[in-house]
């Protein structure tokens, strides 16, 4: 496969080429152009198989891009490279013409490959797909085959991203007995005003088609849990119930939702629509009017994600929560460099949850924003405590989720919290993921900012595995850069992981900030990460996340200059909690 690179950064390029070549993928032949004037002319007289645009380039920029690539080659499948994950610009993108886009700096050379691939095949059908057979004529909205065609592609998506994408069919209740008693037109003009009902009420990207008669069919991707698609089938069906002005006459019209969801239901595309329909007449079954999910798994899924969320929210009243801290250690000289707050949950019911499994539901219901606020609270007492107890200043970071962070006045609770215990803001991080920064990027810089002047730092977690690009790092005023464990992990292993644990370090030396590796568990990795000038680490090698307690002897040591026994204590903290 001969692919078409158009990318003017080096950076980017040896990115995208390491990934590529991590995947041993030998049937890929790359070659590279940094213009858009290059990529044409190499493809007027060259054949490729996919070509790999970046928007931003030297003599063009933006979706003229695409028109220009297009007018060379109307066949060639397209894949834009790009530096935001917006839906809207995705959707401009596919809009035109492009099979598939990529966000940079996305750390799965796998994923990249099989947007490669996908696009290639998704070029080949569309060429073949009649364009104007995709649209229903009496409501303008897609009709069946597009519709189906759109379910192909996001189940492949969602295979590729791990995401889920959701399917509601709706049927409306006894349409019929309307069609009967006011005639063709007055259904007619019903159909419409749902279907713009239905279409206004999706976000922007979501698929919405009529599937024939009286039945619609909406598809959702991204998604994050079955609370969020319940939310959003209620709300479609109080929308539709509402009352329809038609032919002199008020009408009222219920409908039934049968939702399905990719991957949990089924794997099969069709075997969704039939199982979206069955539970559709389930919901009929029900007494019409209302949502059913179709099966009793979804059902649990639901009832357990509701009782999460209400025992998330109890044992925050009950304070059963509480922090523990791992260490951050110079590998050079084995010193406590720093501490990362990590939120423990022991239920007196379930016992130990992990973070793993209630962080996503306290997102999804918003108890993340006083939990979060809590953590911080809790750091600051300990701080206080440890200070009040003659031990050395170690400085702590803090996760804050994407949730909190955009609250409108985020910089200004956190502010408060720190002078109601009189901490100094330079003793606090705070660590945010890389996807929540490049979210909202005028209003997180903005927030960056505020919180930069309040004398806190800021570090990019998970680094690499999210959709970072070069320039906004450079915008974004930030002081580290956390190298995630899954490259860590690949030390040793596998070359390409290891030269984007390289590039990682160059570019954060470019921009003079701070390397941080997590993860780190062996000497090999230590050695590796030492070698390559990240000094660093975080990890079970060098501890595990413990009390409060656990920690206090560490600080002592600190005070007694005692660097041996330092890493002695650490080493053996280690080994005694795993
Ligand atoms: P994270 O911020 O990436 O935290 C690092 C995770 O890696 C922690 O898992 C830590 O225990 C684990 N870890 C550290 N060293 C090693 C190692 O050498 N090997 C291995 N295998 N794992 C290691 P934990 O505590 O389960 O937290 C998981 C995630 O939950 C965190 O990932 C963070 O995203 C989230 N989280 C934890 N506490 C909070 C919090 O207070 N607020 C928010 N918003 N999120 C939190
Ligand atoms: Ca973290
Ligand atoms: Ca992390």
């Amino acid at each position: 496969m001969k692919l078409l690179l158009v990318e003017d950064n080096p950076a980017d390029v040896e990115f995208l080429a390491a990934s590529l070549r991590r995947q041993r993928a030998s049937d890929v032949e790359m070659v590279n152009v940094q213009s858009l004037g290059s990529a044409t002319e190499r493809l007027g007289s060259e054949k490729f198989d996919i070509v790999l645009l970046d928007l931003h380039l030297p003599d063009a920029s933006g979706l003229e891009c695409i028109d220009a690539i297009q007018a060379i080659d109307n066949e060639i499948p397209i894949v834009v490279l790009s530096g935001q994950d917006d839906e809207e610009f995705a959707v401009s993108i596919l809009n035109k013409g492009a099979q598939d886009y990529l966000v940079k700096w996305e750390g799965q050379g796998r994923t990249i490959l099989r947007s490669v691939r996908y696009a290639i095949e998704r070029k080949r059908s569309e060429l073949r797909l009649n364009y104007m057979a995709q649209f229903d004529a009496l409501t303008g909205i897609p009709n069946r085959q597009y519709f189906n065609d759109q379910l192909t592609r996001a189940t492949a998506r969602a295979r590729r991203d791990g995401r889920k994408v959701t399917l509601l069919f709706l049927d409306l209740d006894e349409f019929k007995v309307v069609n009967d008693t006011l005639g063709h037109d007055a259904g007619d003009r019903l159909l419409k005003e749902v279907a713009s009902r239905i279409q206004r009420s999706v976000r922007t990207g979501d698929v919405v088609a009529r599937l024939g008669g009286d039945e619609f069919a909406v598809l959702l991707e991204g998604l994050t849990g079955p609370l969020e698609v319940e939310t959003m089938a209620s709300s479609l069906l109080a929308l539709i119930s509402q009352p329809y002005h038609i032919a002199d006459r008020q009408l009222d019209i219920t409908t039934s939702i049968g939702i399905t969801m990719y991957p949990n239901d089924s794997a099969d595309t069709q075997m969704l629509l039939k199982n979206a329909d069955i539970a559709m007449y389930q919901a009929k079954e029900n007494g019409r009017n209302n949502v059913t999910f179709f099966t009793e798994r979804m059902h649990a899924e639901l009832m357990e994600y509701h009782e999460l969320e209400r025992d998330i929210r109890e044992a925050l009243r009950l304070e059963e929560f509480h922090v523990v801290y791992q260490p951050k250690v110079n590998a050079h000289n084995r010193r406590l460099q720093g501490l990362e707050a990590l939120l423990r949950w022991t239920s007196p019911t379930r016992g130990k949850v992990s973070p793993g499994t209630f962080i996503p539901v306290a997102e999804e219901s918003g108890h993340i924003i006083p939990l979060g606020y809590w953590v911080l609270n809790q750091v600051c007492q300990t701080l206080k405590t440890w200070e009040e107890k003659g031990l050395p200043r170690v400085p702590v970071s803090v996760n804050v989720s994407a949730r909190q962070f955009q609250q409108p006045d985020f910089h200004k609770r956190v502010a408060q919290i720190l002078a109601a215990h009189d901490i100094d803001p330079a003793l606090i991080e705070i660590e945010l993921t890389e996807g929540l920064v490049m979210e909202d990027s005028e209003a997180a810089q903005m927030e960056l900012l505020r919180l930069k002047r309040i004398g806190l730092r800021i570090s990019i977690d998970d680094f690499g595995t999210g959709y970072s690009c070069l320039s906004y790092l450079r915008r974004f005023p930030i002081d580290v850069l956390k190298i995630d464990r899954s490259f860590v992990l690949e030390i040793g292993v596998s070359q390409d992981g290891e030269s984007i644990i390289d590039a990682i370090i160059s570019l954060a030396r470019s921009l003079r900030l701070e390397t941080v590796a997590e993860g780190v568990e062996t000497n090999e990795q230590l050695d590796f990460l030492l070698e390559r000038g990240c000094h660093i680490v975080q990890g079970y090698l060098f501890g595990v996340p413990m009390e409060q307690a656990l920690i206090e002897p560490l600080l002592a040591e600190l005070n007694n200059a005692g660097v041996d026994s330092t890493a002695t204590r650490l080493a053996l903290a280690a080994v005694n909690r795993r």
